[in-house]
């Protein structure tokens, strides 16, 4: 894709499902990856390993990568991070938000840690990455580009999961807001909503009936991979994209579109 070799790429929550795609292929499209992981540094040896394992099947990759540890909810994790990877790299171009956690309660028995620790990860923790990286852009004066991860929850409401709906709602919000604030700054903000997507955040996983059930509301009959998350990112951050900022593209095989209104439901058919 055009525009993104060479570019400096720093992915949240990069060691597991979607963020681990997303590091492998901006690094097939020959990116630096700053793997951002929590407190375990095994994990991002994972995504090197699977960048290695990608890129010796493509010409071109070739791009640095290097581990920053740090937690999305600690403010001083993330400015620590975004210095690490400015003095590493010399810059960011690209920030893909992606770290993300969900807890399941009835909305009436959901504490308030249970509460901030969701949107303290996934909303709040996003936000204070973009405010980095957006000073960051603003010092150096050429642009950047802000990927959020968001949900097609960031419109569907999910019941029992009130702080995961809650904080991709804002996301969206937050998303349209930094996209018309900075856009005069050659700064794009774009999100991407996935539905189903198999990676260890979802039980239904791993478990044929829990994931069949789940199917049965996808018009296109499967649940996505995170190949599929990562290639639209790609493509939000790409020069193919120039003209796009302020939008989620969901890509969710046609889940937002309510499988069950596939037949006639109206009064009288
Ligand atoms: P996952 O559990 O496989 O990955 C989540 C990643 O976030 C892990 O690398 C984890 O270490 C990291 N993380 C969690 N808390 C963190 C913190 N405090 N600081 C830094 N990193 C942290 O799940 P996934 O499905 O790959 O989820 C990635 C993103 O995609 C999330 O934002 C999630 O909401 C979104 N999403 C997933 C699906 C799906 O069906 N899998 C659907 C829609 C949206």
């Amino acid at each position: 894709m055009k525009g993104l070799k060479g570019k400096n790429v720093l992915v949240t929550g990069a060691t597991s499902g979607i963020g681990k795609a997303i590091a492998a292929r901006f690094a097939v499209e020959g990116a630096n990856i700053a793997i951002n992981y929590r407190n375990d540094p095994e994990k991002a040896e994972d995504t090197e390993k699977l960048i290695e394992e990608m890129c010796s099947q493509v010409k071109g990759c070739g791009g640095k990568e290097m581990r920053v540890e740090g937690d999305v909810s600690q403010e001083q994790d993330i400015i620590r991070m975004c210095d690490e990877v400015i003095s590493k790299f010399g810059s960011i171009d690209i920030l893909i938000n992606n770290a993300g956690i969900q807890i399941a309660a009835d909305s009436h028995k959901l504490s308030a840690d249970d509460l901030d620790k969701v949107l303290s990860v996934n909303l709040r923790g996003s936000f204070l990455c973009a405010r980095e990286v957006i000073k960051h852009f603003l010092e150096r004066g050429n642009g950047g580009i802000i990927i959020n991860v968001s949900s097609v929850h960031e419109i569907i409401p999910r019941p029992q999961y009130v702080s995961y709906s809650m904080s991709k709602g804002g996301m969206e919000n937050m998303t349209k807001t930094l996209a018309l604030e900075y856009a005069p700054k050659g700064i794009r903000v774009n999100a991407i909503a996935p539905g189903a997507t198999e990676t260890p955040i979802n039980e239904w996983s791993n478990d044929p009936q829990k994931k069949q059930k789940i199917v049965s509301h996808i018009p296109l009959g499967r649940t996505g991979n995170t190949e599929e998350m990562a290639a639209i990112t790609a493509f939000l951050a790409s020069d193919d994209a120039s003209y796009i900022t302020g939008q989620t593209i969901f890509i969710d095989g046609g889940l937002t579109l309510y499988a069950d209104f596939l037949k006639p439901w109206s009064a009288g058919e």
